[in-house]
This record gives C-alpha cells, structure tokens and sequence, in this order.
C-alpha cells in the first residue's frame, strides 16, 4: 500500500495513468484534494469517479502524522507534537507574525528529522540524537496539520504563510526529502509557497548547501552562532568539522536572486559569544556576505549547559551590529513559556515517558 502523500506531482501522475490507467486529469484533481483541500480521506474526493476513488482504496492510503499535544502560549505561539506512523514523535510550532499589522500572518517552522546527529551543545534536539530521517509525507504533513489549526482558529482558508526549516533536524542530512518537499510545497496546484516565503535553515554541510542553491526553491538560513572558528567548534563541534573558511567561502558562491540575502542565525548565549568584540566580528562576516542577522536570545531550558544573556548584554551586542551599518533584528523568544526552542516538548515528552 502506498501513502499518496508521499509521492511528488509527477509520481503521482505516473500511479494514476500507469497503474491506475486513468488519464492524467485525473492525477490534477487527486493532487489538488491531497495539498490544496488537505482531504484526510477518499471519499471527500467528491468530483473524482467512484470507480477511481475505489481503485485508489484499494492500492493507496493517505496518511499524515497525528497531533498528540497541542501547547498554546501567552504570545499566541502554538506548539504541536506529532506522532508519526512508526511512534517517532517530532514537534512544529505556528509562530504569529510579531510585527504590528500583520495579524493572522504565521510562519509554522517544520522538522526534517526525528532527532539529530549535529549535536550542538545548546540545543534540546540535539541531546536526544538521531532517530532517523522524515519522508515528504512527514515533512509536509506538518503543513496539513498547521493549516488545520489556523482554519480551526482564524476561519476556513487560514494557512501558514511562511515556512521555515528550523524545527528537529539538520536539513541538509536528509537532502533528498527536503528537495522533494520543496518541489511539493511550489506546486501551484497544491500548497502553492514560493521561495521567498520558504527557508531552510541549516549548519552549512558540505555535500548540501550546493544542491540547496541550485535548486532555487528555497532561501537561506545559515545557523552561525559563532565569529570563528575555536569557539564554533566548542558550541557545535560537528557542524565546525567543516572549517569556517570553507563555509564562508562556499556561501558567498551561494545562488542569491535579485534583493536576496542569507541570514545569518546567531543564538546569544550568556558569557559565551555575547561580547562586543564578537558583534564586531560577526559583522565582518555579515559585511562580507551582505547577509542579514537574526539574533536569538536563548531561552534557558532545565539542565542546560549554558545561560541566557542579560538584556544589556543582548542591547549591546545589537548596538555594535547597528553601528556597523548592519541590519540585526532580535528575534523574541517565541512561546518560552510553551517550550518553544526546538526539541524541547518532543524531550519533555519523553521524559514523561521514560525513554528519554
Ligand atoms: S541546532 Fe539544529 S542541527 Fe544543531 S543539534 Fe539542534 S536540530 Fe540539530
């Protein structure tokens, strides 16, 4: 049997002109019930044939991961954790828009991996190791589930209007899943996103960030978190196995369209990478790629190894950028009182159930 929502436009296609022997219109409409409408069943599929719908009964299923906890905070970030098929769990979160007038406008940020390998040291995901990489049903069914929500919340038509590769996972560890979600989530047909509204965010690995640009389908967050080199690999010591120099280099060779930056992701941690001396640096990295900065303050979690930087600290250090020229925005740390950094429900989730 066959999770429809785990084939692409054109494999679908193939299934329901070659297996199925019905003509390629077909394969349009089943596309639109499965991305644009989100039908969790056959039967809704009401301007497709009754014989075809019992044909796809018969050789296929859709299946999406299920919400198991919804967790809403004060700011109106909502948190969801999900359970895949196989009882993996990973989490997405729908983060409202922070800036004034754009009320209903909602980013949901979307895992790619069940744990990671990266093992950063500041990062509740990264303790739980890898689990194992998420399919295109996985990736994508979260933008079902999120979309549910909204609608359930803000009225029939509400979906995410940005997406973000932020949530568990490396991305770029699971490239051909990402590459084949990002298609997906293009198609005007279905989830309709264009690159300007998707980006994926990543350490920067060697093999994946080419691809990734070639591909056009997706803007560019590169998680720095460190001015050079030593202090990376203490913070994020496997991401840091690829020199800095190299990384850098390959980023400004990055494929950027007309008023494109990358972002840089720089997580303040308290007495860590916080000091002026490291806005200054940091800043020449930004210079060098024209790149944006997104400062994050971190939110302290229980047993973490780090502290959060004091609100002088975080003023300074975005002073300094300022100064600069630079453009740094401060991201709010979204639901803290939901456990909204990446990893940390799924983690408190199993902790509650022993496994973790
Ligand atoms: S920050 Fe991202 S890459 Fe690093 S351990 Fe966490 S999920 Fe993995």
């Amino acid at each position: 049997m066959l999770n429809l929502l785990n084939l692409s436009r054109v494999e679908l296609e193939d299934f329901i002109t070659r297996d199925l022997g019905e003509p390629s219109f077909r394969a349009v409409q089943v596309w639109r019930w499965l991305w644009a409408a989100g039908a969790r069943s056959f039967a809704e599929m009401s301007n497709v044939s009754k014989a075809l719908r019992a044909a796809l009964a018969e050789r296929a299923f859709i299946y999406r991961p299920e919400t198991l906890e919804e967790q809403r905070s004060r700011d109106g970030t909502v948190k969801l954790l999900l359970r895949l098929a196989d009882g993996e769990l990973i989490e997405t979160v729908l983060i409202p828009d922070e800036r004034p007038g754009s009320d209903r406008r909602v980013t949901q940020c979307l895992s790619s991996q069940a744990g990671c390998s990266m093992g950063c040291l500041f990062c509740a995901t990264g303790a739980l190791g890898f689990v194992r990489n998420l399919d295109h049903a996985e990736i994508l069914g979260q933008v079902l589930v999120g979309r549910e929500v909204l609608a359930r919340d803000y009225g029939r038509g509400s979906a995410p209007r940005n997406l973000v590769f932020m949530g568990m996972g490396e991305p770029l560890l699971n490239l051909d899943n990402l590459l084949r979600s990002l298609e997906t989530a293009h198609s005007e047909q279905g989830l309709h996103f264009s690159r300007r509204r998707i980006t994926v965010s990543t350490c920067g690995l060697p093999h994946g960030l080419r691809p990734l640009g070639e591909s056009g389908l997706a803007g560019l967050a590169l998680s720095l978190h460190a001015p050079e080199q030593e202090l990376r690999a203490r913070i994020m010591p496997k991401a840091a196995r690829w020199p800095m120099d190299e990384l850098l280099a390959e980023l400004e060779r990055y494929p950027l369209g007309a008023r494109e930056h990358i972002t840089l992701e720089y997580l303040l941690l308290g007495g860590v990478n916080d000091a002026p001396e490291q806005a200054r640096a940091l800043g020449r990295l930004a210079r060098r790629l024209e790149a944006k900065i997104n400062l994050i303050a971190y939110n302290m979690t229980e047993g973490a190894p780090y502290a959060a930087p004091s609100p002088e600290r975080v003023l300074a250090f975005e002073r300094e950028l300022w100064s600069l020229g630079l453009v740094a925005v401060l991201r709010r740390s979204m639901g803290a009182d939901i456990q909204a950094a990446c990893g940390q429900l799924r983690a408190s989730a199993s902790n509650k159930a022993g496994d973790g």
